[in-house]
Formats: C-alpha cells, sequence, structure tokens
C-alpha cells in the first residue's frame, strides 16, 4: 500500500536511491530531510498509522529542537507544553525550570505518540518520501560479491516483496533485526533500560506545567511499613483528561530482569493518592512495554551500506532514558552523510561520506554517552541512589547542574558555569 503519491524519480515502484526501515522518529525524520533535498525515498513501515507506540510521550527541550527543526509547528492544541521538570524523591519534590540557552528552546512538549508518530509519517510523504505502510522487513538482500545490502524483502498484504537501493537506514526501533541480520549485535556491556507504561484518566493530574520524575517508587500496602521498590517513575499529564505513567529500570540494577514490571507499576500506583485516579478501573488500555537500548550499544553505525539510526543504534541516552530527541538527531546527521554519499561517484569517496556519519555520531554523543554509562552504573546501586537523592535534592545550584547534565541541556559554546562544567565532563571522558 503505497501512502505517497511523490514522483518515483524515475525508480520503478520497488526501487529507490534510499530505502529506510521503520518510520518512527528516527526513520520518518531521515526520510523527511533526504526528500526534501530531493533524493528519492522509500519509507517502509510495518504498522499501520495511526498506530501505538509504547512511550512516556513526552519531549524534553532537546526533542522539542529536533520538532522545531523540522518546521513543524507547535503552537496548536494538540500540543502540550511543560517549563520544567519535577523531580520527587528523598521525602521531597522540587520543580527546576529549562534552562535559558542558545542551542535548546526552554519548554518541552507532550504528545501521544499515536498522533506525533502519524505527524512525522505524514511530513515525511509531505516531503516526497514514498511511505508503505503495512510492510513488514523480513530481512537484507545482500550483493555476494561486495557483502553490501542493496535492499530488502518484506511480507506485504499482497505477498512478499523485494525492495532495492544501493543504501539503506535501519530506523526499525529497538528490536534492530535489520541490523542483526547484517551481522551488528548488541554491545552487552552498554547499558541498557525496560520500561513500562499505562495511560489513565485522572482529571487531577492531566494538566501539568511540568513533567513529573520519581526518583524512589514506594511500595505503600502497608502504610505503617513503606518498602522501597526498585526502578524510577514518571507521570506526564497529557492534557485531556488522561496521564501517561510509567516506570523504568536499568541493567545496572540487581531485580533487572527478575522483576514483574507490570506488577511493579500496579503496587507503587497503588499506593499514590487516590485523587489522581492511578487505579486499575481507571486504567485506559493495557500495559505496554519494551527495551530501552542505551549508550550507543550496537555499532559501528554504518557499515556495507546499511546506516543505523535512532533506537537500532542503540542511542537513547543513558542519563535518562529519552530517545525521541536522539533518533531524530541521529536521523539529521545521516541525512546529512547519506546526501553527501549520493553526490559522489560510487567507490571509497561515497564510503568515506558514510562512514563520516559514525564519526559524526562519535563526535555528537561518544563522551557524553561514556559518561552516561558511568552513571548508570552508579545509579544501579541503591545506596548511592538513596544518598545522591537526599544530598541532591535539597540542593537547587546542584539540581540546575544534575538537569543540565541529565537532560543534555547545556550550550556547546559560551553559556553559564553548569554549561561549562558538563562541556569540561564531556571533554575528559573518552568517547564510547
Ligand atoms: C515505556 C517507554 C517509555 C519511553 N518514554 C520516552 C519519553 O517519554 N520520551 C522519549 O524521548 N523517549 C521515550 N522512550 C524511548 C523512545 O520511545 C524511543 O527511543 C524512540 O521511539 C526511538 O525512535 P525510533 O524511531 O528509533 O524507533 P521506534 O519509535 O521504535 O520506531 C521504529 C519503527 O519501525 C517499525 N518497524 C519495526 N520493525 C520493522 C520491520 N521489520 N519492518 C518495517 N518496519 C518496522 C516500527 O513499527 C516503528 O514504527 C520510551 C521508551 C519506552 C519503552
Amino acid at each position: 500500500m503505497t501512502a505517497a503519491g511523490a514522483a518515483s524519480g524515475g525508480h520503478p515502484d520497488s526501487a529507490a536511491d534510499v530505502i529506510v526501515v521503520g518510520a518512527g522518529p528516527a526513520g520518518a525524520t531521515a526520510a523527511t530531510y533526504l526528500a526534501r533535498s530531493g533524493v528519492d525515498v522509500l519509507l517502509l513501515e510495518k504498522s499501520t498509522f495511526p498506530r501505538d507506540k509504547v512511550c512516556g510521550d513526552g519531549l524534553t527541550p532537546r526533542g522539542v529542537k529536533q520538532v522545531l527543526a523540522l518546521g513543524i509547528d507547535v503552537s496548536g492544541d494538540d500540543w502540550l507544553r511543560n517549563r520544567g521538570l519535577r523531580v520527587v524523591g528523598g521525602g521531597r519534590s522540587i520543580e527546576l525550570d529549562w534552562p535559558t540557552l542558545q542551542d535548546f528552546p526552554d519548554f518541552g512538549l507532550v504528545r501521544t505518540r499515536r498522533d506525533f508518530d502519524q505527524m512525522l509519517a505524514d511530513l515525511a510523504v509531505k516531503s516526497g518520501a514514498r511511505l508503505h505502510q503495512g510492510t513488514s522487513v523480513t530481512g537484507p538482500v545482500v550483493d555476494e560479491k561486495s557483502g553490501r545490502i542493496i535492499g530488502v524483502t518484506a511480507k506485504t498484504e499482497a505477498g512478499p516483496r523485494t525492495f532495492r537501493a544501493p543504501l539503506v537506514l535501519s530506523a526499525d526501533g529497538v528490536s534492530a533485526r535489520l541490523a542483526l541480520a547484517m551481522g551488528i549485535g548488541k554491545n552487552e556491556k552498554r547499558p541498557l533500560g525496560v520500561a513500562v507504561r499505562q495511560y489513565y484518566a485522572s482529571p487531577a493530574r492531566t494538566h501539568d506545567d511540568f513533567l513529573e520524575s520519581h526518583l524512589e517508587l514506594w511500595d505503600r500496602s502497608d502504610p505503617r511499613d513503606p518498602k522501597l521498590l526498585p526502578g524510577y517513575g514518571w507521570i506526564f499529564g497529557l492534557g485531556d483528561g488522561t496521564v501517561n505513567v510509567g516506570l523504568g529500570m536499568l541493567n545496572s540494577s540487581k531485580a533487572f530482569g527478575r522483576t514483574d514490571y507490570r506488577k511493579l507499576l500496579r503496587t507503587w500506583l497503588d499506593g499514590t493518592p487516590e485523587e489522581w485516579g492511578l487505579r486499575e478501573a481507571q486504567a485506559i488500555g493495557p500495559v505496554g512495554g519494551a527495551g530501552l537500548p542505551m549508550g550507543f550499544n550496537r555499532t559501528p553505525h554504518y557499515g556495507r551500506g546499511l546506516v543505523l539510526l535512532g533506537d537500532s543504534a542503540g542511542a537513547v541516552n543513558p542519563f535518562n532514558g529519552e530517545g525521541i530527541a536522539y533518533a531524530m538527531e541521529s536521523a539529521a546527521l545521516a541525512a546529512e552523510s547519506v546526501l553527501q554519499a549520493l553526490g559522489r561517484p560510487e567507490g571509497p569517496s561515497r564510503e568515506a561520506a558514510l562512514e563520516g556519519y559514525s564519526a559524526a555520531m562519535k563526535e555528537h554523543l561518544g563522551s557524553y554517552y561514556r559518561l552516561g554509562g558511568i552513571f548508570s552504573t552508579l545509579i544501579g546501586k541503591p545506596a548511592i541512589m538513596k544518598t545522591a537523592t537526599r544530598l541532591g535534592l535539597p540542593r537547587k545550584h546542584l539540581m540546575y547542574l544534575v538537569l543540565k547534565l541529565l537532560a543534555g541541556l547545556y550550550d556547546g559554546r559560551d553559556g553559564d558555569w553548569a554549561d561549562k562544567v558538563v562541556r569540561t565532563l564531556n571533554s575528559l571522558a573518552p568517547s564510547v
């Protein structure tokens, strides 16, 4: 099913300059940038829009920057703005405004992924990408002589199909099926998270100027003896009478992989105030869960004609579990390298332009993600986390720095003392 009527650049329906696999934030963004530059792009998506994607639905200013970079108008009612982060832990709750910076806006947004992803996919189509929905890519087509990917096979409603292009962008999310099939495995030493979320009807919490993050989850089933649970949680109001609530855990935690995450969510929420409405009876739809591939846990980001983006590149921020911004940033960097590559004749020079994408990803986030890896190891230890929460939260200046570091919201040049501290830390850390 082809949703776009755009010109196919002289290619038959099943061939293009570039194939993008997956129309989430990474794939749709890359397809948009490339199509806007006149590249003939096939965007292959296994599901059919609108579709749900398990997510917290929250964008920090880092994500908003990417949305604005695409020229998307965020002034309408379908976007819910927030002015900062509320951090709850150690018996306290503090509100931190997003900082004023050269490099990032000073507001965040919330919008369901059902809407957000549809909007991004529509933009890709409007830009000229040819979107095939209901097209599940099953594997690479590999040139026997060179070992390069030259297309993909897919399952469609009409039966199996083969699509061909000299370059393939893998934006198929955490499953990274295509990368795996090309022999690019996961680095088990890098941080990995898992998260679950559920929507609730919650008039009391649906309007919120802040994204709310819970550093501690408590089991209050026995009010006289509350017990600290593993993991971290969030409550994001959606402004339409509902909230998105969820929790996550890192593989540095002892409980990782040995926990019933859905039950954990229920236990935590049953102890929240009754008036918030986070009880089973107010739940909307099922609990959804997925992995969070962090800290570049899948590299190289380019090899043999295949470019890895977003979750398939392990691009989730290990400091805070945010992935949309980084999926879109990787897409922008990839589009730049692919454009340079396509402008060169096939051969070493084109290859060098594509290798430039791996280098650009390292330069952009490598040191920061190295620090994030250390951070995620430390906070997996409850004693360290508890001490950090209790000592850190009451100190506003320290929390200002922590916010900038954890949300990646610092200026690359100029800036205040906190920007300089984060930049210094980055300069000291070797790239991942
Ligand atoms: C519970 C949870 C909460 C989260 N909360 C947040 C949050 O609040 N903010 C934030 O920034 N990040 C959050 N994240 C992370 C964020 O969801 C991801 O990092 C982000 O979606 C990555 O974008 P992507 O485009 O790389 O992959 P995806 O969004 O996963 O998109 C991949 C696309 O590829 C398609 N696809 C998969 N396989 C195939 C195939 N074989 N053929 C064709 N198409 C295929 C999928 O259908 C999908 O459309 C959360 C993650 C989880 C699990």
